[in-house]
Formats: C-alpha cells, sequence, structure tokens
C-alpha cells in the first residue's frame, strides 16, 4: 500500500531552463565580467573547468565552490536570484500535486544542491513533507538506492509504501526499484514504453488511481 510519494525535482517538476542559465550563461558573464575576457571565450573556459570536475563529484553540483574556483565577488543566493524569473514548473504540476496531495504525503528527491531546491520549490513547498537533496543531505552525487533507503528511513516509511517518479531512467527509476521502493519513470520525450512508463505527471496520478 503506497501513502508516500517522492517526486524529483529537475525535469520532472521544474523546467531545466533555470538551472541552465545559472550554469551556462550566469558563471559565464561573470567570469567574463572579471576578467574582460569575451563571452564565449569565458563560456569555454568556464565549462571547459567544469568537465575537468565532471558530474561524478561533489563539486560539481556546489555553487560556492565555483565561485570561488573563478575568484567571483556574488553570493551563491544572488545569482541564483539572477535567473529567478526563468523559474517554470512543467503545465501539469499544480493540478498534479493539488491530487495527489489529497491521499498521498509528498517529498522530492532530487540530486540538486540545496540551494537550488529552495529556490526551485520556492512557490510549491507547501505540498511536500520534506525534501531530499542527495548532494546536500547525503553526500553523494547520484541516487543510488541507498540514497532512497535513507529517504524511506527518514520518512519511517518502508520501501513498498513509497513510490518514486522522476525522468532519469537510471537513477529514478532502476535504483529506486533496486532499493525496493515502486517507481515510475516520466519518460517526457516519449522514447521508451512499458507499463511503467508516463508520458507526464498527469499519466502518472491515471496509472496511480488505477492500481493503488
Ligand atoms: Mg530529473
Amino acid at each position: 500500500m503506497i501513502r508516500i510519494i517522492s517526486l524529483d525535482m529537475d525535469g520532472t517538476l521544474v523546467k531545466s531552463r533555470f538551472v541552465d542559465k545559472v550554469w551556462m550563461e550566469g558563471m559565464p558573464m561573470l567570469y567574463a565580467e572579471k576578467t574582460g575576457i569575451d563571452f564565449s571565450a569565458a563560456k569555454e573556459y568556464v565549462v571547459g573547468e567544469y568537465m575537468k570536475i565532471g558530474s561524478d563529484h561533489l563539486e560539481w553540483y556546489d555553487l560556492l565552490y565555483w565561485i570561488n574556483k573563478f575568484g567571483l565577488d556574488i553570493g551563491k543566493h544572488e545569482i541564483l536570484q539572477m535567473y529567478e524569473d526563468e523559474i517554470e514548473t512543467y503545465p501539469e504540476v499544480q493540478e498534479v500535486l493539488d491530487r495527489l496531495s489529497e491521499n498521498y504525503d509528498l517529498v522530492v528527491t532530487s540530486n540538486a544542491a540545496r540551494e537550488f531546491m529552495d529556490i526551485e520549490l520556492d512557490g510549491l513547498s507547501d505540498y511536500f513533507r520534506e525534501t531530499f537533496s542527495a548532494t546536500s543531505d547525503f553526500r553523494e552525487v547520484k541516487k543510488s538506492p541507498l540514497i532512497y533507503g535513507a529517504v524511506c528511513a527518514h520518512m519511517n516509511a518502508r520501501p513498498f509504501e513509497v513510490l518514486h517518479i522522476g525522468d532519469h531512467y537510471h537513477y529514478d527509476y532502476e535504483s529506486p526499484l533496486e532499493a525496493g521502493l515502486d517507481a515510475l519513470f516520466l519518460d517526457r520525450k516519449g522514447e521508451r514504453s512499458g507499463l511503467e512508463v508516463v508520458g507526464d505527471l498527469r499519466e502518472a496520478v491515471e496509472l496511480i488511481d488505477g492500481f493503488m
């Protein structure tokens, strides 16, 4: 019997535009201003430095690390606020959270850093009992089965009482299944098919209403 629904954030609730702007426009622009080089040269350098670290390391996700690395005179909240207006949820999110929250406790399980979660979920925070950041709360770069186990433990739930929904096949679908949770794979591009694949969150609600 499912009683908790866990949702991924980026690509599931919130479009990726905001995050892309912060890393691919804001950071290079500030570096260009500081050094006097043009934007495209700054972007090439900054992205090259991101790639040297790579997404397997915690620093990749850590705004303050990059601000310090590039010697920028800005706080992590300020750089996020520069693009606050770009935060956009998918069109069905409000309606779906209204419906799901009638019957389930909702949580967010993301690998985004805490400061991104706070600003991206600002308008939705009333829906969620808890929000979990793999990188900030558990110091893990990817949502391993252990992360899902920790989320269940934190919620005082058995794995089979929790269903996770997200848009990364491995980290949002295979990984929670491995931890004993239920899971739905959100495939907004419509590339996969299967009983536990949904094209948007409205389809997820229909499936949940149908079999639980
Ligand atoms: Mg995602």
